[in-house]
């Protein structure tokens, strides 16, 4: 009997030793299959104009899983489920193969939201572990706003964020932060939640009293909570902080406590796993974003998919005329969702994210054409996408050539950058139309913005805005700013000016435009004027520009002395990639060898401009002319050019103006200017 006692004391043993055997041989076929992935991704590599990936051919692959598994009395959904996580390993390993971006040597910064064990700290490492780079340092975060914040001042390099779940929808919070700082998309990143019940060693179902989470996987986990009678659900500030918490927290949460929170974090924490699977619904699934100061460009082999942010005019058939942009160019929509303005009540910025990447010509195209539907547009990036339809596929494919023109790269221009051929008239349908209040610029309408060269007192500008509004004009202009070539000379009212021209334009009933300076005069301006002049010698003022482009207010900018169309529509470029889309291109006259006048209007640039952009191009007469003689004319002439709309200066007592007086009309020059305009305006067809 003695001898077999050593065989027979445990009947697994040899049976285990065969599992370890398997387990051994699928480690050993693993490391095969994705060397041969990798061999794979090479040679896709040197191919410059080859999509990554090979939909088609995976779908193949999994049908023949499919079939092997149930021929071998396997499930063949499980041997799905299998493929589908070895598939996505070896994209990640190609893709890692072919991009360039996140370059090795580098360390790189990245800060999540919550504890290590969290979704977001093994999203982060699963994501970031697929670049080439030296080291990924990690640091958690208590709040979404720390991550936006060290971010913001250089402690980190990027943030991961969650943005929204399968089961929850989108996170709010996440979405402002992204707008509020204008932070680029990276990359993106889905995670599959498995939720687990952890709970300090020994402790058994039956002694729970109470089990902490955070609220959004409580309420992903209901039905199993509600299972448990009599155990009380407690909201934790995340699922890794519960699971901590039973480790370092009193002795009686260590007797009768429960957690809901990852395996991982449940094993960091020493915890016990007592369930796993909990969510109600299978299928959960968050998806993170990877923010950064700077936008990157993937490779466009990768299947990339685009997210912006816009505005359209309140105003019927706004928003469907953007989104038919998306349907003519043929690109497919992946998410659309709104966001209250609070600011403006019953408004709404709309997120979207397309199917492609901004060099490819069809998401190009659509962009360059939604330019002229919305108000406020900001691309926040293109980046591999990892969203997976139903039947397996990828977002289809979107294949780009990689040399797209590095002007269009970021943001699709106004200008057309190819010299020739000429591009083509844009149509009626393709120009921006501004509401500014009651007055619609571009659209077939005709403006007339008049008023002094500066606010020089409150009666003045009261007279003045009275004087405008009877001759016809619809918006008033008075400077409270001055730019003025002396620095003796009359610099404006500053701040009083901009509260009297406020009152005027209240009083009769006129959106108000005045220059702004300085950045720093950005806010002040903004809460007095509904539009916000650059002037001439501002147009190259970059810093500038870049923050009005931020702004949620239509800004006219006024062409340099010396500035050709090109650097004119680039400085337009600035407020448009800023997300601004509410500009007004003025002409008001460059500087040439010819003395006889202030400055020499270009006409020409008014078809000239039509022909390369949408925007609304009005012109500026005085300026120019710098003789009330001469404005008339010039008025006259840009009219029947095509200009959408005047700026011209008028005072109600010119002999007294301390701005610009030379070219300030009078009551009876305004008048006999508005009688030379309206029979062209009407020619025209256009409505003033
Ligand atoms: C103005 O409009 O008052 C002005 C200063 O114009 P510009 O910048 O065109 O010289
Ligand atoms: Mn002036």
């Amino acid at each position: 009997m003695e001898p077999n006692l050593v065989l027979s004391t445990d009947p697994l043993e040899p049976l285990r030793q065969e599992i370890d055997d398997a387990d051994r041989q699928l480690i050993q076929i693993l490391a095969r299959r994705f060397d041969a992935v990798r061999k794979v991704g090479s040679v896709k590599g040197q191919v410059a104009d080859q999509p990554l990936l090979d939909s088609d051919r995976e779908l193949r692959v999994q049908d023949s899983w499919s079939r092997d598994a149930e021929a071998l009395g396997l499930s063949a959904p499980f041997a799905r489920r299998v493929l589908k996580e070895i598939l996505n390993h070896s994209r990640r390993m190609q893709e890692a193969l072919i991009e360039k971006r996140g370059s090795a040597g580098r360390v790189i910064r990245c800060g999540y939201q919550g504890l290590p064990g969290s979704y977001s700290a093994l999203a982060s490492a699963h994501l970031l572990g697929h670049r080439s780079v030296t080291e990924s340092r990690f640091t958690g975060y208590p709040s979404f706003q720390e991550v936006g914040k060290a971010l913001l001042n250089g402690e980190i390099d990027y943030g991961l964020l969650p943005v929204e779940n399968s089961i929850g929808g989108s996170i709010a919070d996440v979405n402002r932060l992204i707008c509020d700082h204008a932070l680029h998309i990276v990359d993106e990143e889905i995670w599959q939640v498995e939720h687990v019940l952890a709970v300090p060693p020994g402790v058994k179902l039956g002694d729970l009293r109470s089990i902490r989470s955070h609220p959004a996987a409580l309420t992903q986990c209901e039905t199993f909570l509600a299972s448990m009678e009599e155990v009380k659900r407690e909201p934790w500030s995340d699922t890794a902080a519960a699971a901590m918490s039973l480790q370092e927290g009193p002795a009686r949460d260590r007797r009768d406590t429960g957690a809901i929170c990852s395996a991982e974090a449940a094993t960091m924490y020493g915890l016990d796993i007592l369930s796993r699977n909990l969510a109600d619904r299978e299928c959960n699934e968050t998806r993170f974003v990877l923010l950064a100061l700077q936008p990157e460009q993937p490779d466009p082999r990768l299947s990339c998919k685009t997210s912006l942010v816009f505005r359209v005019n309140h105003s019927e058939g706004s928003l469907v005329r953007a989104l038919t942009v998306f349907a003519d160019a043929r690109v497919n929509l992946a998410r659309i969702e709104s966001r209250p303005l609070p600011d403006t009540p019953w408004e709404y910025l709309f997120f979207v994210d397309v199917e492609g990447h901004t060099g490819s010509p069809n998401l190009a195209a659509a962009l360059r054409e939604l330019r002229t539907c919305c108000t406020h547009l900001r691309l926040m990036g293109s980046y591999p996408s990892r969203t997976r339809k139903q039947d397996g596929h990828l977002d289809r494919p979107t294949f780009a050539a990689p040399e797209a023109p590095a002007e269009v790269a970021v943001c699709p221009m106004v200008l057309e950058t190819a010299p020739a051929p000429a591009p083509a008239p844009r149509t009626d349908r393709a120009r921006s139309v501004l509401h500014i209040g009651p007055v619609i610029l571009g659209e077939g309408h005709f403006v007339l913005i008049s008023g002094p060269c500066a606010v020089e007192s409150r009666q003045q500008i009261l007279d003045g805005a009275a004087m405008v509004r009877a001759a016809g004009a619809t918006m008033l202009r008075g400077g409270a700013f001055k730019p003025r070539t002396s620095p003796h000379a009359f610099q404006g009212l500053g701040a009083a000016g901009l509260d009297y021209l406020e009152t005027a334009g209240r009083q009769f009933e006129m959106p108000t435009v005045t220059e702004v300076l300085t950045i720093e005069d950005i806010p002040l301006v903004m809460a007095h004027a509904d539009v916000l002049q650059v002037g001439a010698r501002n147009m190259h003022n970059f810093a500038l520009l870049k923050e009005l482009g931020r702004i949620d207010k239509p800004v006219i900018l006024k062409r340099g002395m010396s500035a050709t169309v090109k650097e004119f529509l680039l400085a337009a470029e600035y407020l448009l990639a800023g997300g601004n889309l509410q500009v007004i291109l003025c002409e008001r006259g460059i500087r040439t060898f010819e003395t006889s006048t202030r400055a020499t209007l270009d006409v020409s640039s008014v078809p000239v401009l039509k022909r390369l952009t949408h925007l609304p191009i009005i012109v500026d007469p005085s300026h120019a002319a710098g003789d009330r003689e001469l404005v008339v004319p010039l008025a006259l002439a840009a009219a029947a050019a095509g200009a959408d709309g005047l700026i011209v200066e008028a005072h109600p007592r010119p002999e007294e103006a301390l701005c610009d007086q030379a070219q300030a009309l009078n009551n009876d020059d305004l008048l006999k200017m508005v009688a030379g305009l309206r029979p062209i305006v009407a020619a025209q067809g256009r409505i003033w």
